[in-house]
């Protein structure tokens, strides 16, 4: 258990590449932190400079009140699980989780006692006698959280620990993971570039883009109040639907106006516009799919039906209107119902005023709040964008990691959708050199120094 402090945080890597910058934030303890972005965005950057696993370029980092810049992985009192969980195949699951343990020299008992423990909080006693080869990929990763737990660490971080899994895995080890916070009671770092994983896990996420953090709040805040354009359209599924649009002020009222209709601001936003004295301008208005209303009203937005979805407890239906396509979600009620439209069906469509947001074209700010202290991201350039190598260099890296391809970095500030794992449905994707005999795949850079295997 402790806190964490980052305070402008900035890597550099080979004197070229800005990875993180500017990185400010206040982790309370015990509290359960996302960071989360599309790929690239530097994420696992500030995982590892948190771990230790790379150096800060500047900037401080505090754990547990103390200064931890220079402080090696293993002195640093945190355990972090990776995305591939990389298990000793010729040891029992009871010795990978003991291992750790066993290096430390703890006593026969204690270590007993801890890896039944953990165990019994992962669900795994069963298991305990097999080796990795003969468990799933959700066992397996749980195993793996197993030999984290076991240390009973400070802060407990996490890169990715469910890209390896099925979607149908993810989703249910996604609840295990829940689960296992109120069990383990400390500090949680999680990197992921799943928005469901960052919105039902969190009690606050950060969303970064480019190096840059771009917002941080609870799922709620970063939901209802993005900051910006990006953050509203990495935030909610489907993504939320952006118009060119105009916000009209008519002394303390404002308006948004899209294909001929016009609708009043809510009065929280209409007081918060006010608040920044916003005047009359073009806009890019947000409406969240879930928040756009199909009409018969006469002065709604025209549109045509291009497909249905069905998803069952809802019907995701795409349109065209205004130029573009368009999402609206339409619950169905417990009763069967099919709710899809025919191809080509003209329809309309309306909004609430508590559910438009409007953006600032070209900075993409919202327009509600006041810009932040900091310049909006400037990002800079970042010459590479092609994958690297991650270098064994003299940082402990784990051995374990694979180094991912980036995607080359976005130049403006529009919603993209968060990037989908590349995983083949239903498959559980695991390097199987990693449970190949020889050469055990994990050297522990949180371990004291290693010793013979046992
Ligand atoms: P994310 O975890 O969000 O996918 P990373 O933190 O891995 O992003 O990477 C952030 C940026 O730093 C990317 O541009 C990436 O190419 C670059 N990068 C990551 N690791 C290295 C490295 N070891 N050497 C040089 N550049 C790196």
């Amino acid at each position: 258990m402790a806190d964490l402090s980052l305070r402008k945080v900035k890597k550099v890597y080979d004197n070229t590449v800005v990875a993180v910058q500017s990185f400010d934030l206040e982790i309370a303890d015990k509290e359960f932190i996302v960071l989360v972005g599309p790929s690239g965005c530097g994420k696992s950057t500030t995982l590892r400079m948190v771990a230790g696993l790379e150096e800060i370029t500047e900037g401080e980092l505090y754990i547990g009140g103390r200064k931890v810049n220079t402080m090696p992985p293993k002195d640093r009192d945190i355990a972090m699980v990776f995305q591939d969980y990389a298990l000793y195949p010729h040891m029992t699951i009871y010795d990978n989780i003991a291992y750790g343990l066993r290096l430390r020299k703890f006593p026969k008992r204690v270590i007993d006692q801890k890896v039944r423990e953990a165990a019994e909080i992962l669900d795994i006693t069963e298991l305990l006698k097999r080796k990795p080869k003969a468990l799933s990929g959700g066992q397996r990763q749980r195993v793996a959280i197993g030999r984290a737990i076991v240390r009973e660490p400070q802060v407990f971080l996490m890169d990715e620990p469910l890209s390896n899994l099925d979607a149908k895995l993810r989703n249910q080890m996604r609840s295990e993971i829940l689960k296992l916070r109120q069990k383990v009671n400390t500090t949680f770092i999680y990197v992921t570039h799943d928005q469901t994983e960052a919105m039902t896990l969190g009690d606050r996420i950060v969303i970064m883009k480019e190096g840059f953090v771009q917002q941080v709040g609870t799922p709620q805040e970063v939901f209802h109040h993005p900051s910006n354009l990006f953050v509203a359209g990495f935030i909610g599924t489907p993504q939320m639907n952006v118009f060119d649009a105009r916000l009209i002020r008519e002394g303390a009222r404002y308006f948004v106006e899209l294909g001929g209709l016009r609708v009043e601001m809510s009065a929280e936003k209409t007081k918060r516009l006010l608040a920044e004295d916003v005047s009359s301008q073009p806009v890019k208005l947000g409406i969240r799919p879930e928040h756009l209303m199909l009409t018969d009203r006469e002065d709604a937005v025209p549109a045509s039906v291009d497909v249905s979805e069905m998803m069952g407890s809802a019907v995701h239906i795409h349109l065209t209107a205004c130029g573009q396509d368009v999402v609206v979600v339409v619950p169905l009620g417990e009763e069967e119902e099919s709710g899809s439209m025919p191809i080509g069906q003209p329809v309309r469509f309306t909004f609430r005023g508590s559910a438009a947001h409007v953006f600032d074209p070209e900075t993409g700010r919202n327009l509600e709040y006041p810009p932040a202290p900091a310049p909006e991201p400037e990002p800079e350039p970042v010459p590479e964008p092609v994958p690297q190598p991650v270098p064994a260099s003299a940082a402990p890296a784990a051995p374990e990691e694979i180094a991912q391809p980036e995607e080359p970095p976005v130049p403006v500030p529009v919603p993209e959708r968060p990037a989908e794992p590349v995983i083949p449905p239903m498959t559980v994707v695991i390097p199987q050199e990693v449970f190949d005999e020889p050469a055990p795949p994990l050297g522990d850079p949180f371990a004291e120094d290693e010793e013979e295997e046992p």
